[in-house]
């Protein structure tokens, strides 16, 4: 089953072209990129005295990163996108290892889980090569440790590359190359989508083109501010699908996502700016409306491809999902004080909803609506430059805030 959903998976993605295909082929490993995609021809489990192993046969080199995630205990396996032969006995476990899971992550990444029974360290994690008879052996000793070092390791090691046995693979851990924060800003819409439009007065300037001039202004604040990086999912008057915004964030392992948006309603005296955070289910009725509003950009494309890449990923991202949400949420935390300082706020300015633009990305993410394009004094004051300015200054300071603090990994 796995694997026929991988198989259309990847069919979908073919069918891409434009920016994704860019960024897709951007992350390809030189493995996939000489053609053959590595296969993974057994797994097996191991256990003796204190130490549990696990190890991977498989017929070519590999890339991978190690990390742990507690409640419920668990260790996540990222490597090069690999085959898998056949489903290994029902992924049963040993030792300290109860069960494992393993799928497509994103495209160029497979994902192995071990669900663990007990508070587990990575005592050993590296590859054989290949001799006469035996294919490349990938390996991992976990000893058990206690919930304490467990936790603590928890928070240092997510996700930090191990060691990789081919010298000349790039580093792929970007965040820690870089010596500024990268912030990925997303102004919502654009191309033949206007978003929502404004009031009578406003009419000819759509939320595509309101964000677009607030988004550019922001990124100059924060980049005059000489602490961070910023890098736009779109410059221009151009459609992107919601999925593609967020895999530049996630493709780019970015620090940070905001997209920017500007709300509509009905009522042109509902006025003041609300912060998004990802969640299943809708905080309130209103918010429900605002993530169908928001969510209706891909299908104005014409081709759905959420529903699919949900199926593939669904089982494997609900590991990432927990720690973002509480991240996204601090952000949000910090986010709202600063531009009560320079905006109108809605009266329960932090609200949640399911964003498409948020879903699967394991990237602290936000989506701000700035204001009301049918109010005529939100309209007005949004195409304000000093507005804009000001609302840069705030998103500036409240990242300052959340990356000086510790609930922040790395
Ligand atoms: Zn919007």
């Amino acid at each position: 089953m796995m694997q026929i959903l991988v198989k259309i998976f990847r069919l979908l993605l073919t069918g891409i072209i434009g920016l994704f295909f860019l960024y897709v082929t951007a992350i390809i490993p030189s493995s996939l990129a000489s053609g053959a995609t590595p296969v993974v021809s057994d797994i097996r489990v191991g256990h003796n005295k204190n130490e549990t192993r696990f190890v991977l046969e498989i017929n070519q080199n590999i890339e991978f990163n190690i990390f742990t995630l507690s409640n419920p205990n668990r260790v996540v396996i990222d490597i090069t996108e690999v085959t898998w032969k056949d489903d290994f006995g029902g992924a049963k476990g040993l030792g300290y290892i109860d069960s494992y899971r393993f799928g497509l992550f994103k495209p160029g990444t497979s994902r192995i889980v071990l669900d663990v029974n007990n508070p587990v360290k990575i005592d050993k994690a590296f590859i054989i090569k290949p001799k006469k008879n035996t294919p490349y052996r990938f390996v991992i000793d976990l000893k058990k440790i206690s919930i304490s070092t467990f936790e603590t390791s928890v928070k240092k090691s997510k996700p930090s590359p191990v060691r990789s046995a081919n010298d000349n693979v790039p580093e792929k851990n970007l965040r820690e190359q870089r010596t500024k924060k990268l912030i990925v800003l997303d102004p919502g819409h654009g191309g033949h989508d206007p978003g929502n439009l404004g009031g009578k007065e406003y009419r000819g300037y759509p939320e595509k083109t309101v964000v677009l001039s607030a988004a550019q202004t922001i990124k100059k604040e924060l980049e005059k501010s000489g602490r961070y990086e910023v890098v736009m999912t779109r410059n221009t008057d151009i459609f992107l699908k919601l999925r593609n915004r967020s895999r530049i964030a996630h493709n780019k392992q970015a620090d940070l996502f905001i997209s920017i948006h500007a709300d509509s309603f009905k009522s042109p005296d509902i006025r003041g700016a609300t912060v998004y955070t990802l969640s299943e289910k809708a905080s309130d009725k209103e918010a429900d409306a605002m993530a169908a509003r928001e969510n209706k950009s891909d299908i104005i494309a014409g081709m759905d491809l959420d529903e699919e890449i949900d199926i593939v990923q669904s089982i494997l991202i609900d590991l990432v999902k927990r720690e973002t949400m509480n991240l996204s949420s601090s952000f949000a935390n910090e986010l709202i004080p600063q531009l009560q300082r320079v905006v109108l706020l809605r009266k329960r300015p932090h609200r949640t909803a399911g964003l498409i633009v948020l879903k699967g990305l394991d990237v602290p993410s936000v989506l701000v609506e700035l204001g009301y394009l049918t109010n005529d004094m939100d309209a007005k004051l949004l195409m304000q430059k000093e507005t804009q300015v000001q609302i840069g200054k705030s998103i500036v300071r409240a990242a300052d805030n959340f990356f000086n603090k510790s609930y922040v990994a790395n």
